[in-house]
């Protein structure tokens, strides 16, 4: 186990199992969420044989760097990161002069298979447990405070697919939230999943502060299909219809992603279509021309069909963004993520 598999209150069990007393448990959290702390032997609050046991015991950072790529504009970096078992994952930085998005992993590789995803095409590898995801963040907390920096946004938008490894990357949040210790705002977080009906109830009866985005992509079951073939177990109007319960028991607006394809999914009638199933819903859409992946033929919209298309959205009465591709040149960019194992 990593010790940022530990939340708070187990630290607490493990305290009491070891004989030491509770405070420790926060002396521990706080040296970790609080002060950042990357070695055991900068705990120098701990009594020596209590670090040394905890040493013994636990890693602090269980993924080792393996590769850095920045961008040429020197705003996106993408790192790759060995875990214990040699499985690798990545991890997105995009900086905005002070503010800082990490985009971050829920699993190694993805069960889904989204055909234009290279997560997707690289297949399931494996869930990351809650401490993986949180190491995740403590990393590059790490590294920007070194600037005097600190991630503004973290969005769950990395390899994997975060509702199926519900339970771990809830975990996460939560003790990254914890306000004892690294203390992020749940509003700051954004999840987003390619449309897991359950899974977007379950979210919802939670009542969470934490953004949910929704991989809609197509208005039409044959189309989305076409695209995510998980669309076929689960079917355009039942994610909508989850949709719906999420933003009455939550009064939450949801964002719907789109990857705009040439010729697949970024006709004007494919927006009119989605527009007409979207009506009444607390929502806007977040289009995004497709990134480029070895696996996949499809191309890029274009800049004018794009435009275009969100007119379509908008006229129709759907909020709609076309977000700037930010990255590709690493293969840093939505959908961009895989490694060779
Ligand atoms: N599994 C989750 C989160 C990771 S993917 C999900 O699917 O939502 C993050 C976003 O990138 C999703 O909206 C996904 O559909 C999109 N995406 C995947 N491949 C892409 C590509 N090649 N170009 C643009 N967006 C892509
Ligand atoms: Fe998995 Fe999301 Fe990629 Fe689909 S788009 S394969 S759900 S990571």
């Amino acid at each position: 186990m990593l010790i940022y598999d530990h939340d708070l209150s187990s630290l607490e069990e493990l305290a009491s199992a070891w004989n030491v007393p509770g405070y420790r448990a926060t002396q521990i959290w706080e040296g970790l969420y609080q002060h950042l702390y990357a070695s055991w032997e900068d705990f120098t609050a701990l009594p020596a044989a209590l670090r040394s046991r905890l040493a013994a015991e636990f890693e602090i950072s269980p993924l080792v760097p393996v590769a850095r790529l920045d961008s040429s504009d020197g705003q996106t970096h993408k790192t790759a990161f060995r875990l214990a078992d040699e499985l690798q994952i990545e991890v997105v930085a995009m900086r905005y002069t002070r503010r800082v998005t990490l985009c971050i992993s829920s699993q190694a590789g993805c069960a889904m298979g989204c055909v234009f995803c290279a997560t997707g095409q690289m297949g399931f590898k494996r869930h990351l447990t809650s401490g993986e995801i949180v190491a995740q963040v403590m990393y590059f907390a790490r590294e920007l405070k070194l600037e005097g920096l600190k991630p503004t946004n973290i969005v769950v938008m990395g390899m994997g697919e975060p509702f199926h490894n519900y339970t771990n990357t809830m975990a996460a949040i939560d003790r990254l939230n914890n306000a004892k210790g690294f203390s992020f705002g749940a509003r700051r977080f954004t999840i987003s999943t390619v449309g897991l009906p359950a899974m977007i109830r379950r979210f919802a009866d939670e009542k969470r502060q934490v953004n949910l985005a929704i991989s809609l992509h197509a208005a039409d079951d044959a189309t989305r299909s076409s695209m995510l073939p998980i669309n076929k177990k689960y079917p355009i109007e039942e994610i909508l219809d989850a949709c719906r319960y999420y933003t009455s028991q939550t009064g939450r607006r949801l964002t719907f992603e789109w990857a705009l394809i040439d010729n697949v999914n970024d006709s004007p009638e494919q927006a009119r279509a989605v527009a007409v199933r979207l009506r009444g819903l607390l929502c806007h859409v977040n289009a995004i021309p497709l990134n480029p992946t070895t696996g996949y033929a499809g191309k890029a919209t274009t800049r004018q069909r794009a435009l275009l298309f969100k007119s379509e959205l908008e006229r129709a009465g759907i909020p709609c963004s076309v977000r700037l591709r930010r990255g590709i040149d690493i293969a840093a960019g939505c959908g961009q993520l895989a490694v060779d194992v």
